[in-house]
């Protein structure tokens, strides 16, 4: 990393997967070269191997760290013999939280009310690892908020990743202890709410991620995302938040290390 370009980090990644098969070693030396400190690389989209893929590749490198789960696409899929084996996983020391997981009621790929039950699994497994929990949310905050509530015992810390509602629904994650992390969609055209939820929530509770390979940001939208371009993710934070990208990279490389005990 050059010495004086702001440090980040890139609080979500799925760079194990096959689309980084090619390259994956120019992936991280590009990020690398743009300032990105660590990369939290996220299990659970897809299949249950892309979990043990996390691992592996954390495991090869310091700046990366890994989390266990799956997606809310795939809960019908997960088997008692899956979540035993998640759990098994998340007690390796590179297992930094358990996700992701959550409800997508945009897509709703796997039916709501199983979405519901495998999510409130995530949440019990979170609570007895104790590590925090990295929440999906498309269309489903209200019952997102619920089942953290009724689920989570009051114990429960975490992230809503690629965070995509306005102000209201960031007050209530807000409200539950919660971080809030913003993806490329916040350099996009259309993002107003999401841009104004943006700039008032706090500063200390803020994360910043690219979801890689998905969401790249403006200018990169349409292309296959990668962790270097986080720094337009915090770029646009620091022009919304009228702060230096000095101060948004320090605040959320404080809070992801934090959250995450990285
Ligand atoms: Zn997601
Ligand atoms: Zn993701």
């Amino acid at each position: 990393m050059p010495p004086d370009s702001p440090a980040l980090i890139d609080s979500h990644a799925h760079i194990q997967g096959a689309e980084f098969a090619a390259d994956r070693e120019d992936v991280l030396g590009r990020a690398r070269a743009a300032g990105v400190a660590k990369i939290v690389v996220v299990g659970g989209a897809g299949e249950l191997a892309s979990n043990e893929a996390a691992l592996a590749l954390a495991a090869s490198d310091d700046g990366l760290f890994a989390t266990v789960g799956m997606h809310p696409h795939d809960a019908k899929d997960v088997s008692e013999a899956d979540l035993d084996r998640l759990k098994q996983l998340a007690a390796d020391p590179k297992v930094v939280a358990v996700g992701e997981t959550g409800l997508d009621f945009y897509y709703d790929h796997s039916p709501r009310d199983l979405q519901k039950k495998i999510f409130a699994r995530f949440i019990h497994m979170a609570r007895e690892t104790k590590l925090p929990l990295i929440v999906h949310d498309r269309d489903a905050h209200i019952e997102i908020a619920e089942l953290l509530r009724t689920e989570g015992g009051g114990a429960l810390r975490g992230v809503i990743h690629c965070f995509t509602g306005n102000y209201e629904a960031a007050r209530t994650f807000l409200d539950l202890g919660f971080y809030i992390s913003f993806s490329g969609i916040l350099t996009f055209k259309n993002a107003e709410p999401l841009r104004e939820a943006a700039r008032r929530s706090p500063l200390d509770r803020l994360l910043v991620e690219t979801d890689s390979p998905y969401l790249a940001p403006v200018p990169r939208r349409g292309k296959r995302n990668e962790p270097a371009f986080v720094l337009h993710v915090a770029e646009m934070l620091a022009a919304v938040r009228n702060a230096a990208v000095g101060e948004i990279a320090d605040a959320t490389r404080r809070n992801t290390e934090a959250l995450f005990g990285i």
